[in-house]
């Protein structure tokens, strides 16, 4: 019905297609809203009576689309409701995440546009970082070494590097494959660090270690031989140094040992006697020459008158020299045979 003064406002809403999304308007309409009149002429001075605040009827476009969309962040961390105004491709701020190509470390980025290689959702894509790390896998166990390779996926490429150390004895200086120390179990390490000479160091007993270069003590068996012999020296034999310094063993003359020694002294009492008999004989010699040439004397003294017929001296004395000549032959020829004994 006609009515006194203006209409009242339209209390429809807008339900005006918006032509950015297809979205209609929620808000009530705004096609006669009152707006104040902006660009009025500033008054001239303070008489001039403040103009009436001018306010104009007029159709205001449509709001920004306040439609909450779901949307995916661009490293497709999260889906969060944008206005419709405003939705499209965000960065949520989180680091993108992706695995790296060398298969340790994730991309560092802040959550940005990823272009899959290969369709791979998981990996790096062409827009992430790059590793420029080290590597630092776990060298194995006693590589003092560091991997000369850059950041890398698998097992790290074994050692190439030589290890300088001192053997056992300490007197040389070797040098081993890294790897192949590495590897080596505790008596494999053993070998390796063994120079292969003889062990330089001297046993409690004065004789040299007969072990080639080797971890550890010596062994205390020394097994370098020394002679033994019997009390009468006759029988010797070869032994290793610690049973017969431990006393474990004591070479003792056997039976040949002493038939020996008693023929020995048969022999000497031997000797002894042929000697006796000798100085028996010599000194009876000696006893029967001094008779004799008494006897000469007083037979010289006799012969002026004496004409019976003498037998020859020779016939006389032939008795007397020969038994002296045959007892001196007999000395010699037993001191001849028993120095030939000797
Ligand atoms: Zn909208
Ligand atoms: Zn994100
Ligand atoms: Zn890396
Ligand atoms: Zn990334
Ligand atoms: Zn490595
Ligand atoms: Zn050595
Ligand atoms: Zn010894
Ligand atoms: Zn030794």
């Amino acid at each position: 019905r006609c009515h006194f003064g203006p209409c009242p406002p339209c209390r429809q809403t807008c339900q005006n297609i918006l032509k950015k999304c297809g979205h209609l308007c929620p808000i009530p309409c705004h096609d006669e809203a009152l707006v104040k009149q902006k660009g009025l002429p500033q008054p001239a001075g303070p008489w001039e009576q403040p103009s009436e605040p001018a306010f104009i009827q007029t159709a205001l476009p449509c709001p920004p689309c306040q439609v909450p969309i779901p949307t995916e962040c661009l490293g497709k961390h999260e889906i969060s409701p944008l206005p419709c105004h405003a939705a499209g491709p965000f960065s949520c701020k989180r680091p993108c995440g992706r695995l790296l190509a060398c298969g340790n470390h994730t991309c560092s980025r802040e959550c940005h546009k990823v272009t899959d290689v290969n369709g791979n959702k998981e990996k790096a894509g062409l827009e992430c970082v790059v590793c420029e790390e080290e590597c630092t896998k776990p060298r194995p166990p006693g590589c003092p070494h560091q991997c000369n390779l850059p950041c890398h996926p698998d097992d790290c490429p074994s050692c190439v590097q030589m290890v300088r150390t001192k053997c056992h004895c300490k007197i040389s200086n070797l040098f081993i494959e890294c790897t192949k120390l590495s590897m080596a179990d505790a008596k494999e390490k053993n070998n390796l660090t063994s120079c292969k000479n003889q062990c330089p160091k001297e046993l409690p007993c004065g004789h040299r270690c007969k072990e080639i270069c080797h971890q550890g003590n010596c062994s205390p068996y020394c097994i370098q031989k020394v002679k033994l012999r019997c009390p009468c020296r006759r029988i010797k034999k070869e032994m290793p140094c610690n049973s017969v310094r431990e006393g474990h063993i004591s070479l003792e003359c056997d039976s040949v040992c002493l038939d020996m020694r008693k023929k020995a002294a048969e022999i000497k009492a031997e000797e002894e006697k042929a000697a006796t008999e000798q100085e028996r004989l010599r000194q009876q010699a000696e006893l029967e020459a001094f008779e004799n040439r008494l006897k000469g004397k007083r037979r010289k003294n006799k012969r002026k008158d004496d004409v019976e017929v003498q037998p020859t001296a020779w016939q006389k004395y032939k008795k007397y020299i020969f038994m002296p000549v045959c007892g001196i032959a007999l000395a010699v020829l037993t001191l001849y045979f028993t120095q030939v004994d000797v």
